[in-house]
């Protein structure tokens, strides 16, 4: 975690390298906004810049626009004046991520380069929405509906997906007959009970190294079957 910290008073540079240290950031610094561009190309890996407004030279509105330009995924902090609403609005206009306006607090500074860096983190990072249920040792892939056990398929009707499926979901939990009759077959099937029996005895016959001795769909007797989940499976 690096931050490129540009400001043009030492005091104010000091505290905020030694707070963030203190809370494990690398810190670089710069004096210019000249310098700040140089070390952003120099150092990769800076994922948050905090860049002061007031500065000789170059301001920091205007290396805050170009380092959004070359490094759009930069996050950056901009250190306004806080009597400038104007800063604020400026600093977003230039691409900026955040403001804090001066004088802060090292807490208040600290707070916000956090969460701008989970906030980045997480945006790098899109969770795959991987449509499946872990079955362990086997994977439903809801979207393909399909049984996997070690990317081997195993074959299944659309009736035993559909009843895998609603176990699946609520893992180790009892499901009556009835629940799975009207989840599978709908609620207007006229027939008998036994039809969800005969069905979960094809499932096993498919997925269970013993199907009298089921490892993973239980009887619940006199109710309905239980998918269990998260036990040793040795051997299977
Ligand atoms: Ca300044």
């Amino acid at each position: 975690m690096k931050v490129l910290l540009l400001e043009d008073e030492k005091s104010i540079r000091d505290f905020v390298r030694i707070n963030l240290k203190r809370e494990g950031w690398a810190v670089v610094e710069a004096e210019t906004g000249e310098e700040a561009l140089e070390l952003a190309d120099r150092e990769p890996d800076i994922e948050i810049a905090i860049l002061d407004v007031m500065l000789p030279g170059m301001d920091g509105f205007e290396v805050c626009g170009r380092l959004r330009q070359k490094y759009p995924r930069l996050g950056i902090i901009m250190l306004t004046a806080k009597s400038q609403e104007r800063d604020k609005v400026m600093g977003l206009e230039f691409g900026a991520d955040d403001y804090v306006g001066k004088p802060f607090s090292p807490a208040e500074l600290l707070a916000r380069v956090k969460a701008l860096y989970r906030r980045l983190s997480s945006a790098a990072v899109p969770p795959v929405e991987k449509n499946e249920l872990d079955l362990s040792p086997f994977t439903l892939l809801l979207d393909e509906r399909k049984l996997v056990k070690q990317d081997q398929e195993i074959v299944l009707t659309p009736k035993e997906f559909a009843i895998i499926k609603l176990l699946g979901e609520n893992a180790n939990k009892a499901i009556s007959r009835d629940e799975i009759l009207t989840a599978v077959w709908g609620q207007f099937f006229i027939g008998d009970l036994k039809i969800v029996d005969v069905n979960i005895r094809r499932i096993r016959q498919k997925i269970e190294r013993d199907p009298a001795h089921p490892a993973f769909l239980e009887t619940v007797w006199g109710y309905g079957y239980l998918w269990r989940k998260d036990v040793s499976h040795e051997g299977n």
